[in-house]
């Protein structure tokens, strides 16, 4: 955008006057790594919204399969996880996924899921809401405990029907008796060809239709209740935290913009050193199992309102509300 402006005969006395712009200015601050001022507004928020991507699963040892050394055999995710692939071979791509579900069987929750999970429990009790949306197929924000989560890209754990198109969850393993045994991610394996016929196959009412995972492929739209459900968590919250990815890549930078287009603060925590814009207020660097812990740990101030119900009255509440504050 700004090599086209040049291009088309911005003069000097414009540009400078470009670059003096408040906003311009502002956008070279550099986001605030002060974790008594996140705490502060962490304490009076009501209303948070929770976006994370890969690097909270990278901490529990979950393959992507994607970016340098990411391969199952001589595949990366973007080339089985399409429609087209599954289309083409969908036994091969059965096995990519019955890999991935058998891997998840050998890993746990990480410091940062449970750190999200016990925060939204606690936040809950005084009547404060956390949701968590996430592109994590893994559920291990699930399996923390999290209840108020938006899988926006679906599950490892979950089926579509190709036939009827029902959805449910499926925890089996193996997921069918063809692939037992299969699924060995190293490049020499050759692929298994499983008949269609015994790949996993629909349950409801007799369908037999072939299964599919209910996951979001690449070239695939999301799904647009969850969507729906997103956008309203995120016009709503009154602190957004972006966590295991940067809020200027997918997907964080597709919901970060209209956050703080409203002024809402956003704290990013991740591996990366992003540039700085006007969008985010926080950036704390390392990996979120070690950083999300102390700023998501109770307030020194705060306290279960429940212990305190049995007095509840309005006067009460509000007084409760005003020490919580
Ligand atoms: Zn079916």
């Amino acid at each position: 955008m700004i090599g086209h402006r040049f291009t088309c005969g911005v003069t000097n006395t414009h540009l400078f006057a470009w670059l003096r712009k408040p906003w311009r200015i502002k956008a070279m601050t550099r986001p605030s790594s002060d974790l008594a001022a996140f705490r502060e507004i962490f304490s009076k928020s009501n209303n948070i919204a929770i976006i994370t991507g890969a690097g909270v699963s990278a901490e529990s040892g979950v393959p992507t399969f994607r970016g340098a050394g990411g391969y199952w055999r001589k595949w990366q995710s973007q080339d089985l996880a399409t429609p087209t692939a599954f289309a083409h071979n969908p036994s091969r791509v059965w096995e990519f996924y019955h890999y991935r579900r058998e891997v998840m069987l050998t890993k746990n929750p990480n410091p940062a899921h449970l750190a999200i999970a016990e925060c939204e429990e606690r936040l809950g009790k005084q009547g404060r809401k956390v949701t968590v949306i996430t592109q994590n197929i893994d559920e291990l924000h699930r399996r923390a405990g999290s209840k108020n989560l938006l899988e926006i890209h679906g599950s490892l754990f979950k089926t579509r029907c190709m036939m009827c198109g029902h959805e449910e969850a499926n925890y089996k393993s193996p997921i069918c008796a063809a692939l037992e045994g299969r699924g060995a991610p190293d490049p020499e394996t050759h692929d298994a060809q499983i008949p269609v016929e015994q790949l996993p196959r629909c349950e409801h009412r007799g369908c037999n239709g072939l299964l599919r995972p209910a996951v979001v492929w690449f070239g695939e739209t999301l799904d647009s209740d969850i969507l729906t459900h997103a956008e309203k968590a995120l016009d709503s919250c009154d602190l957004c935290l972006v966590v295991g990815t940067s809020s200027v890549v997918y997907p964080a930078a597709m919901f970060a913009p209209q956050v703080a287009a409203r002024g809402v603060p956003v704290a990013e925590f991740n591996m990366e050193n992003t540039p700085a814009t006007e969008r985010f207020k926080f950036h704390f660097h390392g990996p979120c199992g070690t950083t999300l812990p102390p700023a998501l740990a109770r307030h020194e101030t705060a306290f279960d309102i429940q212990l305190l119900t049995t007095t509840s009255n309005s006067t009460a509440f509000t007084l409760i509300r005003l020490i919580l504050l």
